[in-house]
C-alpha cells in the first residue's frame, strides 16, 4: 500500500470565509456555529453557521408561505431559474470541487465527478413536463389527471456525495412546483451553504432555505407540521424514525442502506473482473449505499480472485483528496473512522486478513483498504452493512445456494452478477431481490433511470420520470359532459 505525501496546499483558504444560512431568502449566520473538520488532517478549516430550532422553524413558515406563490409559477419561469442555478455551479466548479474535497476527503477528481454530475441532473429534471393526462374523453365524461406539488420538501442528506445530492432534491422538487428546506449533514455542511450563495438571488424569498445542522435539528424538522414530504439519504434506522415523526400525513422517499451482493458465475474472467468488483467495492473508501459489500465467488476461482483483489487492494494510492495522485480519501468523520477500526477488529477475528487490516498511521481517518477471505456469513462484517473500505469474499458451489445467500439479508438496494455468458448471469439476476440488479457493471447510476430500494433499504424511487412524480401528487378532474344536457 503506497501512502502519498501531504498535498501542497494549493487549495482556497477558507478559515476566514463566512458561510451563511439562507431563510427567507436572507443569507444568515446560525444561532451558533461549528468547526468544520478536514478529514484528511482531522483539523478544522473552516467554521459553519449552525441553526437553533427558532431558524429552523422560521425556515420552514417562510418556504409555506413561499409555496402560495411559487405554485404557481410556470413551467417555463422554473426551467429559467433551474438553468441559470446549473450555470452558476458549472462557472463555480473547481471552488465547489475543492470545498467538497476538504469537507468530505474524497479525491479531487471525484469531487469534480460530484459537480459535474450535479449539473447533469439538474438539466435533465429541467427537461421534464409535469402535463396533465387525459385518461377518458367520451360522450359522457373527461377525465384528467394533473400533477401538483406537494408544498414544502425536506431534504435531509447525508455526506458521501452532499453537493450531488443537494441538486439533484432540489431540481425536481422546485420543477415541480414545490419550495424546500435543505438540512446538510452536521460534517459536511459548507457545499450546502455554497448552493444558497448561488440561488439566493435567483429564487424568490422562501423557495430555497438551507439551515446548519450541528446534530440536533433533524428530528425537529421531519415533525415540523408545514413539511409535506421528507426526501431522505440516509441509514436505515434513522429512515424508520423520519417515516414515524410528525402527526400529519406526510409523503416520504427513503433512500436507506445497502448490503449489495456480487455474485461472481463460474465463467467470468477473473483478472478483468476483480477490477472492476475491486472499484464498486472500494468506491469513496467503502462509504457509498452501493458499494459492493459482500462478494461471492465460485469455489473453483475463488483462490484465484482472492489473490487478485488483495494484489490491486495493497496497491491502492491513499492520502489526502487534494493530491491528485490519490485514488482513495480518509473516512469522511470520526464517527466513521471508528465504525471502520471497529469493522478491522472483526475482520481479524472472524476472517483471514490478505490485505491491509490497519489504520494508516498519519494524521487524519485513513485505514488501509483490506479484504478478508475464508469468514462466516453470520459475522457481522458480512450480515451487517460495513460503511468501511473492508470487503469480505465468500466462496459458494452452487448457482441457488448462492442466490438464496445474496438475498439473505433483509437490505434491498443493489446487487451484480458477473459472468462471460450474459443471457446466464441476467437469469440469476432476476432472481436476486433488490431495487436495481447489474450485469457485469455495479453502483452505475443515471439521471433519467429509476434508483431506490426494496425491502428495508427504502421507500420510492428517485430519478427518472418516476422520481420526479414522487415530487407531486395526483389530481382528478372528473368532468361529466351531461349533467345539464339531458335537462
Ligand atoms: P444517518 O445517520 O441516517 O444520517 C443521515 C442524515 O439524517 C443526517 O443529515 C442526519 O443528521 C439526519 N438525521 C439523523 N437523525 C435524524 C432524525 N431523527 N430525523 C431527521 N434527520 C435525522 O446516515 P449516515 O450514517 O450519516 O450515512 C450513512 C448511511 O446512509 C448508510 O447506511 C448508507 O447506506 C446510507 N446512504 C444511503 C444512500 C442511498 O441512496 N440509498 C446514499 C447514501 C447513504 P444528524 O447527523 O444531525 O443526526
Ligand atoms: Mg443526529
Amino acid at each position: 500500500m503506497t501512502l502519498q505525501m501531504d498535498p501542497v496546499r494549493t487549495s482556497i483558504d477558507l478559515s476566514d470565509r463566512s458561510f451563511k444560512q439562507l431563510i427567507d431568502g436572507r443569507l444568515l449566520d446560525g444561532a451558533s456555529s461549528q468547526p468544520v473538520i478536514d478529514p484528511a488532517t482531522g483539523e478544522a478549516f473552516a467554521v459553519a453557521p449552525v441553526a437553533n430550532e427558532s431558524q429552523a422553524n422560521e425556515a420552514c413558515l417562510a418556504a409555506a408561505r413561499a409555496f402560495v406563490g411559487w405554485q404557481k409559477t410556470t413551467h417555463g419561469d422554473r426551467t429559467h431559474i433551474l438553468e441559470q442555478i446549473a450555470v452558476r455551479i458549472e462557472d463555480r466548479r473547481p471552488e465547489i470541487a475543492q470545498i467538497i474535497t476538504l469537507e468530505n476527503g474524497k479525491p479531487i477528481a471525484e469531487a469534480e465527478g460530484d459537480v459535474d454530475a450535479a449539473v447533469t441532473w439538474l438539466r435533465y429534471f429541467n427537461s421534464l413536463r409535469l402535463d396533465p393526462e387525459v385518461l377518458r374523453e367520451d360522450d359522457e365524461s373527461r377525465i384528467e389527471v394533473h400533477r401538483t406539488p406537494l408544498g414544502v420538501v425536506l431534504a435531509i442528506i447525508p455526506w458521501n456525495f452532499p453537493f450531488f445530492q443537494t441538486i439533484y432534491k432540489l431540481a425536481p422538487a422546485l420543477l415541480a412546483g414545490n419550495t424546500i428546506v435543505i438540512k446538510p449533514a452536521p460534517t459536511t455542511p459548507l457545499n450546502a451553504m455554497v448552493v444558497a450563495e448561488i440561488v439566493h438571488d435567483l429564487v424568490p424569498a422562501g423557495v430555497v432555505n438551507v439551515v446548519g445542522d450541528g446534530g440536533e435539528i433533524g428530528p425537529f424538522l421531519s415533525a415540523h407540521p408545514a413539511i409535506a414530504k421528507v426526501s431522505f439519504t440516509g441509514s436505515t434506522a434513522v429512515g424508520r424514525k423520519v417515516m414515524a415523526s410528525g402527526d400529519t400525513v406526510k409523503r416520504v422517499v427513503l433512500e436507506l442502506g445497502g448490503n449489495d451482493a456480487a455474485v461472481v458465475l463460474d465463467d467470468a474472467d477473473i483478472p478483468a473482473v476483480a477490477q472492476r468488483i475491486f472499484e464498486k467495492a472500494f468506491w469513496n473508501t467503502g462509504q457509498v449505499c452501493i458499494n459492493i459489500k459482500r462478494i461471492y465467488v465460485h469455489a473453483s476461482q475463488y483462490d484465484e480472485f482472492c489473490t487478485e483483489l488483495a494484489r490491486l487492494a495493497k496497491k491502492a494510492k491513499i492520502g489526502p483528496g487534494l493530491n491528485r495522485d490519490n485514488e482513495f480519501g480518509p473516512l469522511q468523520n470520526a464517527r466513521q473512522f471508528q465504525t471502520a477500526k471497529n469493522a478491522l477488529g472483526i475482520a481479524a477475528r472472524d476472517g483471514k486478513i490478505i490485505a491491509g487490516g490497519n489504520v494508516i498511521d498519519r494524521p487524519g481517518y485513513f485505514v488501509e483498504l483490506t479484504v478478508v477471505r475464508d469468514i462466516e456469513e453470520t459475522s457481522p462484517l458480512v450480515a451487517e452493512e460495513t460503511f468501511a473500505p473492508i470487503r469480505s469474499v465468500l466462496k459458494y458451489d452452487d448457482v441457488d445456494e448462492v442466490i438464496e445467500r445474496a438475498n439473505r439479508t433483509d437490505y434491498g438496494l443493489g446487487n451484480s452478477v458477473w459472468g462471460s455468458d450474459v443471457g446466464r448471469a441476467t437469469t440469476v439476476a432476476r432472481q436476486l431481490e433488490s431495487g436495481t440488479v447489474w450485469v457485469n457493471t455495479h453502483s452505475a447510476v443515471a439521471p433519467d433511470v429509476p434508483f431506490g430500494g426494496r425491502k428495508q433499504s427504502g421507500l420510492g424511487v428517485e430519478f427518472g420520470i418516476d422520481g420526479l412524480l414522487e415530487f407531486t401528487d395526483s389530481s382528478v378532474i372528473h368532468i361529466a359532459k351531461k349533467a345539464y344536457s339531458d335537462n
